[in-house]
């Protein structure tokens, strides 16, 4: 199986990753940068998600020479011009709980919650060319926060689920796993991907 370099060093995405490339049967070995005792961090001063993915995705393309695929994400909320963004992981500076609390301040007495989280993807084959795919998946911000699974802001992400209106927290992994901008981004890749390979096959 053809292999390909995961460029992140969260194991939570690692494994998130992993499922969703099972799920969507992307035939594909993924290589994370721990399989790789890899210990250089490449910094995501791009303007946008696409340009921070491909800043990943190249510097281990350019280092190993295989091909990668790499993932930026973040909350983008209406009402704040868009914000976090890409500066959803550093925010307010002191991690995740305190990004939450930030975030309700800035929403208090707005009535206008609407919120997406979007993912690019960047991919880079053997040859060195670069390929993207967007994800994303709408909702809205909640007054509070509630339930216990998930990370960053899932707690006070509000999403429509079966026709009730939950938090992302509250799903469980799987029923994320269904409806998360990283499934949608990776949706848009594993048809790229099974259209490619089945046009290599054919040129064979
Ligand atoms: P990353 O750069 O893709 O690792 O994600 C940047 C930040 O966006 C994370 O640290 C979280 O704050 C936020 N984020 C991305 N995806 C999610 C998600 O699925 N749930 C909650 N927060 C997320």
């Amino acid at each position: 199986m053809e292999k390909v370099i995961l460029c992140t060093k969260n194991k939570g995405k690692l494994k998130e990753f992993k499922e969703l490339f099972a799920m969507l049967g992307i035939n594909l070995e993924l290589i994370s940068l721990f399989d790789l005792n890899e210990e250089e961090d490449v910094l995501e001063d791009g303007n946008t998600f696409k340009e921070n993915a491909y800043l990943k995705a190249s510097f281990y393309f350019k280092k190993y020479h295989l091909p990668t695929i790499a993932d930026d994400s973040g909350l983008c909320i209406d009402a704040i011009g868009g914000k976090p963004g890409i500066n959803s992981a550093r925010y307010s500076g002191f991690g995740p709980k305190e990004n939450i609390k930030k975030v309700l301040k800035e929403l208090e007495g707005v009535k206008m919650r609407q919120a997406h989280f979007n993912c690019d993807i960047c991919f880079i084959d053997q040859d060195g060319n670069d390929y993207y795919f967007n994800g994303k998946v709408n909702g809205y911000i909640g007054y509070s926060e509630s339930g216990d699974n998930g990370f960053g802001y899932d707690p006070i992400f509000m999403v429509n689920y079966l026709g009730k209106d939950v938090s992302m927290a509250s799903l469980s992994e799987e029923h994320k796993n269904h409806i998360s901008h990283r499934y949608n981004a990776l949706l848009e890749f594993a048809k790229w991907h099974s259209a490619n390979n089945l046009k290599e096959e054919n040129n064979e």
